[in-house]
């Protein structure tokens, strides 16, 4: 098939769906711009608009798989910059519903890092294309249209700094600008409906803080997890070796169950936990930074795919179309997956007048899954309100049965990580070969915290 090569696309936000979004349009137009408000700096940091990015950021193995296939040299760049690799079941001290879920090698890397270093090794790469333009700085102001509104042909933009407003002329133009995105309101302004939203209320909080990490003791390669056996805990923590010789520690809860921002009271909260083995750590180790708290009040999700009439030239994806309970780890890789949507339909020369309402139903698709997953452990919580699946509190009870499988059955532990990482879909763990092993499961039979890590890579 000849493929057509449109001219300029612009991309609203610099942060993790609008590189990688810039990345596949690379290959389709002969321009692309990413706009982003903030001062980006090449080294990795955190920037103002995406705060987010100071906590605790896993990346599921799907999105390692899809970024590795946009980026060939990214595992090893992420290793030279000091992230840790490893298979995801190998290094994963996971401890939930009363045990530690069992190791096993399941071939399938993960890897650990700060999120800037992952972003800015990401960005280094799509800026070095030589058709894609960063521009720092501008912020988008409102989109520009055809007289009668139908067609989106570009933005108005800010510097920050002197105020300037410019008028940037594109054939497409995608918002990627995160949970807070303005396109409903921009939309209703052109005349056309705002899109229906989900809203799932969980009252999540962070707080994280980071601490010198011995890398030559055994403990210092590990990856820990601890995560509530709900609605009787609500607490979760998370601790993981990152570059620098740091480990990352998040602490908090569901349903107001905050971690607090002072250093006696993260400590008590981390002792809390019923598990020891990040309390045991981070009450000998060297705070490297203050702790940072964030709050995340609901999980957000915009239907676009519902909506009968949208301006062509326009697009929405990443965190602007759904933004899910974080503790889950899946908002990168719902990017990456959404960005592989928009890629195939690229390939198959959709027109670019068509590409929107196409684009949301695949793109919904793809959003179910990790919606489903995080909506359905939330309800497991009473305090959470919103649109409640069918079905959920009995797939719940068997899911809390799956939890408890994968602490001695490495078959089982398999099927739940495939789901987790978004490799498989949900209805596997319904699987007769899942079920039977899942339905006579043993009871709970802790296990020593602190196992050893042997399969590290990155030495
Ligand atoms: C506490 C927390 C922990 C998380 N942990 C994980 C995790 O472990 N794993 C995971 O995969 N995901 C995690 N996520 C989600 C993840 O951070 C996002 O899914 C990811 O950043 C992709 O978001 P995005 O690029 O769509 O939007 P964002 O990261 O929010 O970026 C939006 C960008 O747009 C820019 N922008 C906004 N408005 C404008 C404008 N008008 N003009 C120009 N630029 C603009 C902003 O400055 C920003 O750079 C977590 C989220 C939170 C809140």
């Amino acid at each position: 098939m000849k493929h057509t090569l449109h001219n300029h696309a612009i991309v609203i936000g610099g942060s993790m769906a609008g590189l990688l979004a810039a990345r596949v349009l690379s290959d389709h137009f002969n321009r692309v711009t990413i706009l982003e408000r903030d001062t980006v700096s090449p080294e990795p940091e955190s920037r103002k608009g995406q705060p987010q990015t100071q906590h605790l950021h896993g990346l599921l193995a799907t999105g390692l798989q899809v970024m590795t296939r946009y980026f060939p040299d990214l595992p090893k760049a992420l290793l030279d910059g000091g992230a840790m690799m490893g298979d995801f079941a190998g290094v994963m001290n996971w401890y939930s519903y009363g045990g530690y879920r069992k190791q096993f090698e399941m071939g399938v890397n993960a890897t650990t890092m700060s999120r800037p270093l992952l972003e800015s090794l990401v960005r280094a790469r799509v800026v070095a294309l030589p058709n894609v333009t960063l521009m720092d700085n501008t912020a988008v102001k409102q989109l520009l249209t055809t007289p009668d509104r139908n067609q989106v042909t570009g933005v108005e933009v800010e510097a920050r700094g002197n105020g300037q407003t410019t008028q940037l002329l594109a054939n497409l133009v995608v918002d990627v600008s995160g949970r807070g995105s303005r396109s409903p309101q921009w939309l209703e302004a052109l005349g056309f409906e705002a899109p229906p939203t989900s809203e799932v209320k969980v009252d999540v909080g962070y707080a994280t803080r980071t601490y010198r990490r011995n890398p030559a003791d055994p403990r210092g390669k590990t990856w820990t997890l601890i995560t509530p056996e709900a609605p009787k805990e609500t607490r979760f923590g998370g601790m993981f070796p990152i570059e620098g010789d740091r480990w990352i520690v998040s602490l908090g809860g569901w349903a107001g169950d905050h971690a607090p921002t002072d250093p006696e009271g993260f400590l008590a909260f981390a002792r809390s936990l019923p598990a020891p083995d990040i309390y045991e750590t981070i009450c000998r180790a060297e705070p490297l930074s203050d702790i940072t708290p964030f709050r995340f009040p609901l999980s957000l999700r915009r239907h676009y795919e519902k909506l009968t009439r949208f301006p062509k030239g326009y697009l929405v994806l990443g965190d602007a179309i759904s933004s899910f309970n974080p503790t889950y780890g899946q908002g990168m890789t719902s990017a990456a997956l959404q960005t592989r949507e928009l890629e195939k339909l690229l390939a198959k020369n959709t027109p670019l007048e068509n590409l929107a309402i196409t684009f949301f139903k695949q793109a919904s698709k793809v959003i179910d899954i990790p919606w489903q997953l995080a909506v359905g452990e939330d309800f497991r919580f009473p305090a959470t309100t919103g649109p409640k699946p069918a079905g959920t509190d009995l797939i719940n009870r068997y899911v809390e049965k799956v939890h408890r499988a994968t602490l001695h059955d490495e078959v089982v532990g398999m099927a739940f990580l495939k789901v987790m990482n978004l490799m498989a879909p949900p209805p596997s763990l319904f699987h007769p070969r899942i079920l039977w092993r899942v339905l006579r499961a043993k009871p709970t039979n802790p296990q020593p915290s602190f196992k050893s890590v042997e399969s590290v890579a990155g030495d």
